[in-house]
């Protein structure tokens, strides 16, 4: 039956010239001006004595009936039905010259793989796996690289071999998913029935294509009689039918996407991407997230979407067993501190100083700090994973141009981030740290300054606390907000600054882009265990220590006198130091209380919320059950959502934590930034959080 032929086929420049060249020994150019290929080269391989025709078909990316190039191709070989098929695929372009293959393979002619090009692929980082890709298809697969002659004799030998049946190469049945088979086999049991059929088509083939409508094949199936071909037709007609009411796809459409989806998953399974291939997908992503308009919006949905993931692991689904029950992490730590204050209650009537220093200094402290440890931990994993994926360089990269306006440049950005400018959790002393790859001073001096501004870690249980109590239902949109406000008072502080104290020449730079990479888990947890732990230490121990110190400020002296527990903080020293403040801070909408936190911020800024719960807890003591600080806060006469918001922009902007502010003067080499970067910051707060307020409480009414 077959003519003894070997056919060469593939996409266009994929070196089937070259193939066919090599093959026959043709000394001819290899050209590939359009249409050169249409009418078929074919020329003689020699093989011990024998004559093998070879045919040059033209290059085709598909065997629809679209192009006169495929209809050429195609009917060659059904016409002719060869004892081979060689099928030309450019390995640096798997994927695309596999749609043309597995269309090849549905014909289930004897064929042969020359995997051409490996050399391009290997240029390009692509490793494809020979012996991986002959498995799946079901057909030998020899790499070879055409125009340098590599590869061919293994070719040639193969297709003695399989036109000498002395190697098996009929390719698997392609598979268009179960719905799709089921009607292509039924269909092609009609086929079978006719012999005239059989003899040219492989009866799944011509199911397939009677399936997808295709016109030339169902004229070449009218070689039975007229009455036979409608009732073919008639029966693919309905199965086309069936699975388009199944899908709601064309049909033919369909089975396109499973040839397509067959392409991308043998690339899948067969090609290794190395360093520089890395670095292509790299630079196709980049073309998005680098975008000048696309990658900021690309920014502030991964930020939205970090606060999102962060808000719904550590607190809202309750998915860690606890006691009676299912509770969220932070639920989890809450209880704990709970039935700790539980445990330690006997004592409060036989020692009233002792059980008030655990109970408000400690447990109220440094629970009111532990307390943030899931949401700080799920942030810094988050953050840790961003960073390990090489997505915060593009963040510096695409912020460089636009913050060369305010004065600062790209590499500001690692400083912020570092400090917590991505969602909120960093820390400003290695944020600090950071700027000393900056090697223009004005630069970093600028940056230094700015990036206390940040949402540092310290400051998140500050707003998580206050959110909690006045804006519960909108945490995410909150945290956005505060988020871009940090980055703007920052933004506008060094325009500012830039032009007034700092003023200079700025350096371009060159801002690196490494490859994007896949976080790795065990990395990514290590990296978080470690930053979370650094602060649950700093809250055991120097928040510990501030807080004890606080607390002993707000308890004594002690009024003789017996008074309600108001007036004795009011009586304490921090109470005092609280109300002398008053009178300025009320512009803010700050009481004497919240002074005092305020104050013991100045040390850390983890220091308010527990020093804020100290305050009302010693005030409400004579409470008969348990109040978290935010409920107490939000059920307080004198506190409304303005208020709230005006202390968590003070709270976030005001002098840098004592720490930051060593390391701000030992990185500036002086006491005088040090102490600048203190009052300026504080000053800044204050106006910002009396605008705040101020205004805020001339529009509540209306909101
Ligand atoms: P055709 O369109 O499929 O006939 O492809 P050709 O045989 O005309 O080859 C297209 C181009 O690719 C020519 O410039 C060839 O020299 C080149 N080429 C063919 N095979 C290889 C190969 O294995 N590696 C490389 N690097 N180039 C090749
Ligand atoms: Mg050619």
């Amino acid at each position: 039956m077959t003519t003894g032929e070997i056919v060469i086929a593939g996409n266009p420049n994929a070196g089937k010239t070259s193939v066919y060249n090599q093959l026959t020994g043709a000394a001819q150019q290899v050209s590939n001006y359009p249409g050169v290929t249409v009418e078929y080269k074919s020329g003689v391989m020699r093989h011990e004595g024998k004559k093998l025709t070879v045919v040059d078909l033209p290059g085709t990316y598909s065997l629809t009936a679209y192009s006169q190039e495929e209809l050429v191709a195609r009917n060659y070989i059904v016409d002719r039905q060869p004892a081979l098929i060689v099928d030309v695929v450019d390995a640096s372009n798997l994927e695309r010259n596999l749609y043309l293959t597995t269309q090849i393979a549905e014909m289930r002619m004897p064929m042969v793989i020359a995997l051409n090009m490996v050399d391009a692929a290997e240029r390009r980082g692509y490793q494809v796996d020979a012996d991986k890709l002959s498995q799946l298809l079901g057909v030998p697969v020899i790499p070879t690289v055409a125009s340098r002659g590599i590869g061919i004799k293994a070719l040639r030998d193969t297709c003695i071999a399989v036109v000498e049946g002395r190697h098996e190469a009929v390719p698997a049945p392609v598979c268009f998913g179960h719905a799709v088979d089921e009607e292509i086999d039924a269909l092609s049991e009609q086929v079978r029935l006719y012999p005239v059929l059989t003899e040219r088509f492989a009866p799944s083939w011509l199911a397939t294509k009677l399936i997808e409508r295709d016109e030339a094949a169902t004229a070449q199936a009218q070689v039975i009689d007229a009455e036979a071909t409608a009732a073919l037709v008639r029966q693919a007609e309905e199965a086309a039918h069936r699975i388009e009411t199944h899908f709601d796809t064309d049909a033919a459409t369909l089975v396109a996407e499973h040839r397509y989806g067959i392409a991308a998953g043998i690339v899948k399974s067969c090609v290794s991407v190395t360093a520089q291939a890395r670095r292509d997908i790299t630079d196709q992503i980049d073309q998005v997230v680098c975008n000048r308009l696309v990658g900021p919006l690309i920014l502030v949905g991964v930020v939205a979407l970090l606060f999102f993931w962060v808000f719904k692991l550590s607190d809202e689904w309750a998915w860690l067993p606890w006691i009676g029950g299912w509770e969220s992490p932070t639920g989890v730590v809450a209880g704990v501190f709970d039935l700790l204050s539980a445990a330690i209650s006997p004592l409060e009537a036989r020692m009233p100083m002792f059980h008030s220093l655990l109970d408000a200094g400690i447990i109220g402290g440094v629970g009111g700090v532990l307390n943030f440890v899931p949401l700080i931990f799920f942030m810094f994993l988050f953050v840790s994973a961003l960073e390990d994926s090489g997505y915060i360089a593009r963040v510096a990269f695409i912020l460089d141009r636009p913050l060369r306006v305010f004065g600062l440049q790209g590499k500001s950005i690692l400083a912020f981030i570092v400090a917590g400018g991505i969602g909120a959790g960093g820390c400003a002393v290695p944020g600090i740290m950071a700027t000393r790859t900056m090697r223009e001073d004005k630069d970093r001096l600028l940056t230094m300054l700015v990036t206390p501004f940040m949402n540092c870690g310290a400051k998140m249980p500050v707003y998580a606390m206050l959110i909690a109590a006045f804006f519960p239902g909108d945490r995410i949109l909150v945290m956005m907000t505060l988020w871009a406000f940090s980055w703007i008072t920052a933004l506008c502080a060094s325009w500012v600054l830039r032009r007034t104290i700092v003023r200079g020449p700025q350096t371009p730079f060159v801002m690196e882009l490494p490859p994007y990479h896949m976080p790795v888990f065990r990395g990514v947890l290590r990296h978080t265990w470690e930053r979370t732990w650094m602060y649950i230490k700093k809250a055991g121990t120097i928040i510990l220590a501030i807080n004890i110190l606080l607390w002993a400020f707000m308890y004594f002296p002690r009024p003789s006198e017996a008074v309600d527990d108001t007036e004795a903080l009011a009586y304490s020293m921090a109470g005092r130091a609280g109300k002398a403040l008053e009178p300025v801070s009320s512009a803010a909408g700050f009481d004497w209380k919240t002074n005092i936190a305020l104050v013991g911020g100045f040390a850390a800024k983890e220091v308010v919320v527990g020093a804020l719960g100290t305050a009302y807890a010693l005030e409400n003591q004579t409470d008969e059950d348990f109040q978290s600080l935010s409920a107490r806060l939000a059920a307080h006469p004198d506190w409304n959502p303005v208020r709230g918001f005006a202390l968590m922009i003070f709270v976030m902007l005001y002098a840098p934590c004592f720490v930051t502010i060593a390391v701000i003067r030992r990185e500036s080499g002086s006491w005088k930034w040090a102490a600048f970067s203190t009052i300026y910051s504080t000053a800044l707060a204050f106006v910002l959080a009396v605008v705040v307020y101020q205004v805020g409480m001339l529009l509540l009414p209306y909101l």
